[in-house]
Formats: structure tokens, C-alpha cells, sequence
């Protein structure tokens, strides 16, 4: 699959890794936005929110809590930092492999 965060979770492509188990990945965006921008993905191939399963439903918390902690140890928790995720064209949506941003380290603007 033509999949440009599958490579980077295969270890095809390389990252900037900042956190990993079997089933996450987290990386350093290549294009940074914020002083702290970290892409965090399921290992598993999926192509945006719109398209979880329930079966994926234990994997995605996990997911949750490893942001949560991520953010933590980016010394994020005090100031405060923002999660997000895209799905579509009007979202800018450009990876089509489900991701999670944080962002953070700096004041950041209203969303939209
Ligand atoms: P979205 O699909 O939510 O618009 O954002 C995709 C993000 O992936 C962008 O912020 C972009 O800078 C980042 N990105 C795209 N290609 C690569 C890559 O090869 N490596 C890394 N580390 N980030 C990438
Ligand atoms: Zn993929």
C-alpha cells in the first residue's frame, strides 16, 4: 500500500520517533506549526476517524492515554496544548492514515 505513515511505522521512511509500542507510533511533524508538534498514529492502516471500527475501540483509547502522557512529558500539561484530527478535504486532510496532532509550546490561535 502506497502509504506514507505505513512506511514510517514499518520503518520504510524515517521519523523523528517520540513514542513507540506495537500497536502506536509517534513522530516529530516534518513541518512544524507549534514549538511542539507531534503526529501520533495507529500502526494499523486507517484511513481517518470516519473509518474506525469497534473493534479498533481498545486500541484508540490507548491511543488517548499515550497522547495524554506524550503531552506530559513535552512539558505541555501546565500551559496546555491542543489534539486534533482530520478527516476530508475541508479539513486539509492530506495523509489519508488516521493521525492525531499535538500541538503546543506556544499560544495558539482560535481554531477554524
Ligand atoms: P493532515 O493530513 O492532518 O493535514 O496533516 C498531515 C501532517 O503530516 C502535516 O502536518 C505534514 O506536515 C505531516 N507530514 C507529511 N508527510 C510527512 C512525513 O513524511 N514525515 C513527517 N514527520 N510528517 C509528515
Ligand atoms: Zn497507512
Amino acid at each position: 500500500m502506497d502509504c506514507i505513515f505505513c512506511k514510517i511505522a514499518q520503518g520504510e521512511l524515517p521519523s523523528t520517533k517520540v513514542y513507540e509500542d506495537e500497536e502506536l507510533l509517534a513522530f516529530k511533524d516534518i513541518n512544524p506549526v507549534a514549538p511542539v508538534h507531534i503526529l501520533v498514529i495507529p500502526k494499523k492502516h486507517i484511513v481517518s476517524l470516519a473509518t474506525i471500527e469497534a473493534q479498533d475501540a481498545d486500541m484508540l483509547g490507548r491511543m488517548m492515554l499515550t497522547i495524554r502522557d506524550i503531552a506530559t512529558e513535552q512539558g505541555l500539561d501546565e500551559n496546555g496544548y491542543r489534539v486534533l484530527s482530520n478527516h476530508g478535504p475541508d479539513s486539509g486532510q492530506i495523509v489519508d492514515h488516521l493521525h492525531y496532532h499535538i500541538l503546543g509550546g506556544r499560544k495558539l490561535g482560535p481554531i477554524g
